[in-house]
């Protein structure tokens, strides 16, 4: 009995567990985020310091960048300091995820499998999407911690692999959070907007807020839109509401994260529960 009670608990701990990583204080002052598959760390770097992961140089603004590690991230990496004529290289070894199954059935078949005739719209939102995410400001929201866009009872996690009326799909990528229609959704962290649609296939009404430094956050199946592509907004600010619009069972908030490439896990950031 004490046996299986503990297994449980290590498997709750483990994800959200920081990893022990020191980082040399010649070249950083602090940081902040996880070294865990889809972490976000934000390096405080002490003044002229140059930083490179894997090889590739980050960008900084005011002393600070940041790096990200996607669901599926390797998880041995390289970090390279440089200041003042000395150098460093730091091999960091992240916690490794583990990630739920989760089953959706009795969907309308074309939620699961996009008829013929929808895909060159699904193509083209998809181009929008990859253009306003490639967007690389130099603002420093992405550096002044997060907190969560709106409250309720969280309903789906991040990573977890998805089946829908039995059949295998994509992970899911974002924290999906159940809230009724019309529930104020705010911005995490200040930031500029960088897409507002009220229509996406998928994601119904979707807003994107670029934080800096390839740090981008999305919110899903959203109701009726606040901003519109711009639109500078500060962490509290609201942002649209909740809804149930595109591919969406029933009103609530899908928050992604975003670094680069790498779909980030956004519970990570935010403190505490939004249930509450
Ligand atoms: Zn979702």
């Amino acid at each position: 009995m004490r046996r299986a009670t503990s297994f449980f608990l290590l498997l709750f701990i483990l994800p959200f567990a920081a990893a022990a990583i020191d980082l040399p204080r010649d070249f950083v002052k602090a940081h902040s985020g996880q070294f865990t598959q889809g972490g976000m760390v934000v390096l405080h770097l002490q003044n002229a310091t140059r930083v490179s992961l894997n090889g590739e140089a980050l960008p900084q603004i005011d002393g600070r960048t940041v790096l990200g590690f996607g669901r599926d991230s390797a998880l041995r990496h390289e970090i390279a300091f440089q200041r003042k004529g000395k150098r460093q290289n730091v091999a960091i070894k992240l916690k490794p995820r583990q990630y739920d199954i989760q089953r959706i059935d009795g969907l309308p078949p074309a939620m699961v499998t996009p008829p013929d005739e929808a895909w060159p719209r699904i193509i083209a939102q998809g181009k929008l999407k990859k253009k306003a995410r490639a967007i690389a400001s130099t603002q420093r929201g992405f550096s002044e911690g997060f907190v969560w866009p709106t409250r309720g009872r969280i309903t789906g996690v991040y990573g977890s692999q998805r089946f829908y009326n039995g059949e295998a799909r994509r992970p899911h990528f974002g924290i999906d959070i159940a809230a009724p229609r019309g529930t104020p959704v705010t911005a995490p962290a200040a930031g500029t907007v960088t897409l507002a649609e009220p229509d996406m296939y998928f994601e119904g009404g979707l807003v994107f807020i670029d934080h800096g430094l390839s740090v981008t956050s999305a919110y899903m199946h959203l109701d009726s839109l606040r901003v519109k592509v711009g639109d500078k907004v500060k962490r509290g600010d609201m942002i649209a509401t909740v809804g149930s619009t595109g591919r969406s069972t029933g009103p609530h908030l899908d928050w992604r994260m975003f670094w680069r490439g790498a779909r980030l896990d956004p519970a990570l950031l935010a403190e505490g529960n939004p249930d509450q």
